[in-house]
């Protein structure tokens, strides 16, 4: 089973077998509330019959085009609609088939920027710790995650910017905790170290979500770009969760106003019905890349789904109902019942800490001594049985539900939560 710990995986798994709007039910009838939008990328709500109509009658037309030098009018349609919702500047696609897909074209977009322009020493890629950008090479390469590069010897160049968790002096803080200089400046110390000549690109989420929802400090993102921009270097935004409304912006990049060169995107591109991802680059990174000297090797990429039918139509139809049902204002609207239901469970026995930001929070428990993770993956096994789906990282509980949720849900959540949290007391 992937990204489960298989060999000390003696349960029996719990399986999923239908789902509807905030909904599933499990193989055993079980109702269970989704709290965290499947995996961060059902925003619009489950099973939604438009997406599933415009799947259906895709598979009937076209099933499939060839990708090299050729296509279908699909995807050149969906990027010319995304391009209305994303930041002006940053209007250039190119589709994928998953967020790990996505952050190796971007990293590949940086590095091959640079060589258009003849500037063949940078090429080396900043991440930050805590950082998870999936699981392709560049992604575990740039991701601040041991865990998951440790089996794979040297990988891409690469070095980390310190996350910005600052639990000594923010723990319980409602939105963007205040500016601090440091995690910031950090970029200029290593700047120093590399030289600015090296270095072709910085990745980050804006919001860190695997490593259980960091929010960057206020200012920081403005930071990072100035210096960025100072010294020549791209920064990549890491949209994968962000994107799509998480915020109550269409992206991330909006709701901070920081515009980075490229962004990627995956999960919400088509509510996760069919896989899919997709990077926007800025009109300058698309220039270089479209009229680099010849003598420079032209930028060659693509998947043979790149763009695939059948996800151009789930996109086009999700698309459709984030636009209808304003869904990306509406996840603003929700945003503040939804910050005051989580920061209502502080004070519950192990609770550390709690941070939000837009439609994404986290709940940190404090572990048990010597057993790092056993009271998260508690607290995920009794709010499963008792029908709320939440994810866990660690100790930390991180909830992210769609951006369809009615106040009937919040309560449901608020009341699971607390019964729990007071069981596991
Ligand atoms: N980047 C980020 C920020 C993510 O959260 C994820 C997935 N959680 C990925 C990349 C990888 O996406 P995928 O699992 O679709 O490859």
């Amino acid at each position: 089973m992937p990204f489960t710990a298989n060999r000390r995986f003696k349960a029996a798994p719990r399986l999923l077998e239908r789902a509807e709007g905030m909904f599933y039910w499990d193989t055993e009838g079980r109702k269970i509330l989704d709290a965290t939008s499947g995996l961060w990328c059902v925003n619009a709500g489950h099973c939604r019959a438009e997406i599933q109509q415009a799947i259906s009658k895709q598979s009937a037309d076209l099933d499939f085009a060839p990708t090299f030098q050729m296509g279908h009018p699909l995807p050149f349609q969906f990027a010319q609609r995304l391009t209305q919702h994303s930041p002006t500047g940053l209007d250039h696609v190119f589709f994928t088939n998953s967020g790990s897909e996505s952050v190796d074209t971007a990293l590949k977009f940086a590095l091959a920027y640079h060589h258009a322009k003849g500037d063949t020493a940078r090429t080396l890629l900043i991440g930050r710790e805590k950082g998870y950008h999936g699981v392709g090479f560049g992604g575990i390469s740039v991701g601040g995650l041991p865990n998951n590069r440790r089996a794979f010897g040297n990988l891409l160049q690469v070095d980390h910017l310190p996350h910005t968790l600052d639990q000594k002096r923010h723990r319980f803080c409602r939105g963007l905790p205040p500016y601090a200089v440091e995690p910031a400046e950090a970029l200029e110390t290593l700047i120093d170290q590399h030289g600015a000549g090296r270095i072709a690109a910085v990745i980050v989420e804006p919001v860190a979500g695997s490593a259980g929802v960091i929010i960057p400090p206020e200012g920081y993102l403005q930071r990072l770009r100035e210096i960025c921009s100072a010294h020549g270097i791209l920064l990549i935004f890491d949209e994968v969760i962000t994107g799509f409304g998480r915020l109550g912006t269409p992206f991330a990049s909006q709701f901070f106003d920081v515009l980075p060169d490229i962004f990627t995107t995956a999960k919400g591109l088509t509510n996760a019905a069919v896989p899919m991802g997709a990077v926007f680059v800025s009109d300058t990174v698309h220039e270089t890349l479209m009229t680099g000297p010849e003598e420079q090797i032209e930028f060659f990429h693509g998947y043979t789904y790149s763009g695939h039918p059948l996800a151009c139509a789930a996109g086009l139809a999700a698309l459709d109902i984030y636009e209808r049902e304003a869904l990306f204002s509406r996840a603003a609207e929700v945003a503040p019942a939804f910050e005051e239901m989580i920061h209502s469970l502080a004070g519950l026995a192990h609770v550390v800490d709690i941070r939000n930001l837009g439609l994404m929070a986290a709940i940190e428990l404090e572990p048990i001594p010597g057993k790092p993770g056993e009271r998260g993956h508690a607290a995920l096994t009794a709010a499963f049985a008792a029908g709320l789906l939440i994810r866990v990282t660690g100790d930390t509980i991180a909830l992210s539900p769609p951006l369809v949720l009615e106040p009937e849900h919040l309560a449901q959540m608020e009341k699971t939560l607390r019964s729990i949290l007071e069981s596991l007391a």
